[in-house]
């Protein structure tokens, strides 16, 4: 008899303060690793310049996210500085029931509420070198509001609060490194004994 081994599609949240770059990490691990699908989030933020509808965000008004909520067609939602995020449902559940990893880049309410859903996926927090690069990071990138920015301030430093809720901690010094980190994450977990699956 031959025996087959594969190990399950890994659910990846990846979070972090605003600014810290996990835009930035996520388009590069997706060049390192086209493997991995990307949960596309639902949002009634206003796009930035260059944001494209069901690249960046599924971008919707209050009242159709309301709807999403109703509908149960979220796995998680938070209200993030005064706007709704959240991961629709059916692409997260279609893609780990076809064996692939999916990567989810939320805020920490919503890593919360999947590690209830999902207690078996990967948490991993994202950390800025120091919090002044942080400030100059948001500053620089120029799309917010003196007001934004010290509400994302804020958001931030009680973001740090919930660091313990996580697996992994990644500090993003060089974008390349970080995404190294996290490939070795994904690949060492992987070959954890209690993901593996046997088939005939
Ligand atoms: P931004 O407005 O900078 O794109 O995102 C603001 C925050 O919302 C970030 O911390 C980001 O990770 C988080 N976020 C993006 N999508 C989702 C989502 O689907 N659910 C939750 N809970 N947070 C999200």
């Amino acid at each position: 008899m031959k025996a087959h081994y594969q190990t399950r599609g890994l659910l990846i949240v990846l979070s972090g303060p605003s600014g810290v770059g996990k835009g930035t990490v996520c388009a590069a691990l997706r060049k390192r690793m086209p493997e991995l699908a990307y949960s596309v989030s639902a949002t009634t933020r206003a796009p930035r310049e260059g944001e494209r509808e069901g690249v960046n965000y599924f971008f919707k008004t209050v009242e159709e996210f309301k709807q999403m909520i109703e509908r149960e067609e979220l796995i998680e939602w938070a209200q993030y500085v005064g706007n709704y995020y959240g991961t629709p449902r059916r692409f997260v559940e279609e893609t780990l029931a076809q064996g692939k990893d999916v990567l989810l880049e939320i805020d920490v309410q919503g890593a919360h509420q999947v590690k209830q859903r999902f207690p078996e996926g990967i948490f991993i927090f994202l950390l800025p070198p120091t919090m002044e690069e942080l400030k100059n990071r948001i500053v620089h990138r120029g799309t917010e509001s003196e007001v934004t920015l010290a509400h994302r301030l804020n958001a931030a430093a009680d973001e740090f609060k919930q660091i313990h809720q996580y697996d992994y901690v990644v500090i993003n010094d060089e974008v390349e490194k970080a995404c190294e980190r996290v490939e070795a994450i994904i690949k060492a977990e992987h070959c954890r004994v209690d993901r593996l699956v046997m088939t005939e």
